[in-house]
């Protein structure tokens, strides 16, 4: 034969209120113990968004670097040219004035080549261009997304905390109107069954904290008597609801 605990109909509404209520509050600080880790979530995708965006000018501005590299090693060939002609006025020897021409020679052709490559940086300078003002309005929406996040996770993280000091006042006034000897039975209980049900319904004969079927003589004196009962099966604490049998 299952336990009784002497209780009366009150006494039953009372404790599933502390029960409902300490679940709620149980919930509630779950959820508040996730929003640190939400938010630095939140600021490790915004430094991400930020260094990838970043990445990609640093890859936009270093061509434009190579690009005026480029351009001073030009002027610095023409520069060479020009003395290279100055010198061939004063020279007699004809041997002396060919080589200084093949250096003229050589000196514009490196230049025509990086002339080309200077081309062909340009057009991807403005390709890339062209695609990071697009990338920046995307990652400016991106930052503005994410911040609203971290606002709402902020905002929930206060309301969290006012309801939490509402919970507490209202339990501490239903945990004042348990019975002594019921409230250390559901704290016994509570402390060993996960998952916040410690206080179950037997609806049609069945345990709804373990779903076994409940002996029929059990079933019948929580059912006359109103009274509490530990489940045979799974030691929680059952009592039957007799206004829906009814
Ligand atoms: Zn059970």
């Amino acid at each position: 034969m299952a336990e009784t605990l002497e209780s009366t109909k009150e006494d039953i509404t009372v404790l599933v209120s502390l029960q409902e209520i300490e679940n709620e509050r149980d919930r509630l600080k779950a959820l508040l113990d996730d929003i640190p880790g939400r938010l630095s979530l939140i600021d490790s995708r915004l430094e991400e968004a930020g260094a990838r965006f970043k990445e990609r000018e640093e890859a936009v501005s270093a061509k434009r670097k190579a690009y005026r590299d480029y351009e001073t090693e030009i002027q610095n060939r023409q520069e060479s040219i020009k003395k290279s002609d100055a010198k061939l006025m004063s020279i007699k020897n004809n041997k002396e004035y060919q080589a200084v021409l093949k250096e003229i020679d050589d000196l514009k052709r490196q230049c025509s080549e990086l002339e080309d490559k200077m081309l062909e940086l340009l057009f991807a300078v403005e390709k890339e261009e062209a695609s990071l003002a697009d990338a920046k309005k995307e990652f400016e929406q991106q930052v503005a997304r994410i911040k609203q996040e971290k606002r709402e996770a902020e905002e929930e993280r206060e309301k969290i905390k006012k309801r939490l000091v509402e919970i507490e006042a209202d339990h501490e006034q239903i945990k004042a109107r348990v019975a002594p000897a019921l409230l250390e039975a559901y704290m016994s209980v509570r402390k060993q069954i996960a998952g916040g049900k410690a206080v179950v319904e037997v609806k049609d004969c069945v345990c709804q904290g373990c779903f076994m079927n409940i002996p029929p003589q059990t079933y019948n004196e929580l059912y006359r008597a109103g009274t509490l009962k530990y489940c045979p099966f799974c030691n929680r604490i059952i009592y039957h609801n007799g206004s829906n049998q009814v």
